[in-house]
């Protein structure tokens, strides 16, 4: 199995592969360790990007365990 992508603990964006810190949030952790993957299209019209304040459509994890 493929080793997990980094996700941000701030955003929870779902980072691309080998990188390990978000562009928008240098100073967040980041996790490999997370669950739930959302792809939101148009954060404006989606009821998840809105409880995840999420304003960039882009890849989410739903839940990210920062240790
Ligand atoms: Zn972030």
């Amino acid at each position: 199995m493929a080793k997990n992508p980094f996700a941000c603990g701030e955003c929870h964006q779902i980072l691309p592969d080998d990188i390990d810190q978000c562009s928008r949030h240098p100073s967040a952790p980041v996790s490999s360790d997370w669950t739930g993957y959302v792809v939101v299209m148009d954060p404006s019209r989606s009821e998840i990007a809105a409880r995840l304040n999420i304003e960039v459509p882009g890849s989410y994890a739903l839940k990210v365990n920062i240790r």
